[in-house]
């Protein structure tokens, strides 16, 4: 079965053919580190590790490498160190080894490399400094911008001509850009500020060039896959070709661009001022990260997620069961049906519902290969059923109580004490807690 990908520089499902199949590359936008990652953040992480997942399985675990870079650069950072009084260094790792915390609880591997832009300042000045000199840039009160007419196919990947950007965008007009859609490619810093020396004076890379000088580094001038959310389309990626192209003699920065689509909450967009915005730690806390993964899973990435608390207790039932029949880390294979779908374009709906139909072992072999070990699964549903327990007993002994049936309900006290569980009579009712 080959693998199709749909191209987003394109608009077609192709063959996918990879430049080296000794060394598959794969770039995908990573966290901006500032805040807690929230569920839509997830989708990118889950929908880029099945791919991941994937091509080691077709090329060989040594002969992909996945590149995920943590933007750690940013004025959304800077504001937030000032507003907690920390230094940004804390903010950055703070919050990047939470996103990594986060994203393994949800069962993806760690990428190949996970470079961080402040580690890459050199690398962006020389590639800002190649594209002045090819004249793709001009340096202008102390910023440096990309000259977007200079490049004749610029807008290729949103697929739209600089005349209707500069209509339909809210640009930053400033007097040092010579045309309103020249973006930034290095800007200045004040003392306040995080700044590096260059050329142009102290001051800080833009976003894009962090991206198209750490994908560079990792994966060379061009590689097979470039990865994001559908909103990274424009700007972000749109700029990313025209820096990298620019600077690498016209080459392409990748084969083949993917997208994935956007998640909603109970039909609305996510926002904290809706009241529907949940982090990926808040939800960690009620949902096995299994759950949280297999109904991200349950839709196809390019197709809108509706994010609803009733589909993931769909979702729960649905692994439950499966997990009773089951014992996923014995990792057999799964079945033709299975890689069939996934390899159409990274099907997953398609591929869940062969397990639906696959015989133990299979269906076995696929949950392993999305990504799913049943431990956690069974810990927090243990958990769950404890609980459960533990209240009913609670319940008994107080009926027991009232009935004056005082063996019973020591009884219950007893044998509660004898699994570890304490309980405790107060103003408020009975409360329990684990033996210490
Ligand atoms: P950010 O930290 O905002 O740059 O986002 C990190 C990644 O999450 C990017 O690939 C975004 O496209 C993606 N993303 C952000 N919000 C959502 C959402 N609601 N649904 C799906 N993907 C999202
Ligand atoms: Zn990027």
């Amino acid at each position: 079965m080959t693998l199709r990908l749909f191209n987003t520089l394109t608009k077609t499902k192709d063959a996918f053919t990879p430049l080296d199949a000794k060394n598959v590359r794969m770039y995908v936008c990573g966290p901006t580190v500032y805040d807690f990652a929230h569920i839509g953040n997830a989708r990118p992480a889950i929908v880029f590790d099945v791919l991941f997942r994937l091509l080691r399985h077709t090329y060989g675990d040594a002969h992909v490498r996945y590149v995920r870079n943590i933007t750690d650069v940013d004025d959304k950072i800077n504001a937030r160190a000032a507003e907690r009084k920390i230094p940004i260094r804390e903010l950055t790792e703070e919050t990047a080894r939470i996103y990594m915390e986060d994203v393994t609880a949800l069962g993806c591997l760690p990428p190949s490399v996970m470079p961080r832009a402040t580690e890459h300042i050199p690398q962006m000045v020389a590639m800002i400094e190649q594209l002045i000199a090819s004249g793709h840039a001009y340096a202008a009160d102390g910023h440096v911008l990309f000259d977007v007419s200079s490049k004749a196919d610029y807008g290729k990947l949103a697929r739209r001509s600089l005349d209707e950007m500069i209509a339909g965008s809210r640009v930053e007009v400033a007097p040092y850009k010579k045309n309103p859609m020249d973006f930034v490619l290095w800007k200045p810093s004040d003392a306040a500020t995080p700044g590096w020396d260059s050329p142009w004076g102290r001051g800080r890379p833009g976003w894009h060039i962090e991206c198209s000088a750490m994908a560079g580094q990792y994966l060379g001038d061009t590689f097979d896959i470039h990865g994001g959310g559908i909103d990274l389309v424009f700007p972000h990626h749109e700029n990313e070709i025209a820096q990298s192209e620019c600077s690498h003699g016209g080459a392409p920065i990748a084969t083949v661009w993917m997208h994935n689509g956007f998640l909603q909450v109970e039909g609305e967009k996510m926002a904290k001022s809706a009241g529907n915005f949940f982090t990926i730690r808040d939800l960690l806390a009620d949902w096995p990260g299994e759950v949280l993964r297999f109904n991200m899973l349950r839709s196809h990435y390019r197709q809108p997620i509706d994010f609803t608390l009733a589909g993931l207790r769909e979702s729960w039932k649905m692994l439950e069961r499966w997990y009773d029949v089951t014992e996923p880390l014995a990792n057999p294979d799964p079945s033709n049906e299975f890689f069939d779908a996934l390899s159409d374009d990274l099907n997953t709906p398609a591929a869940i519902t062969s397990l639906h139909q696959a015989d133990d072992k299979a269906l076995a072999g696929g949950l392993g290969f999305l990504g799913f070990s049943n431990v956690q699964m069974k810990i927090s549903t243990k958990a769950r059923a404890d609980t459960v327990a533990i209240a009913d007993a609670i319940a008994a002994r107080l009926a027991a109580r009232a009935a004056k049936n005082f063996a019973e309900s020591d009884r219950i006290r007893d044998d509660l004490l004898s699994k570890g569980i304490v309980l405790k009579d107060g103003p408020g009712g009975t409360t329990w807690e684990v033996k210490k």
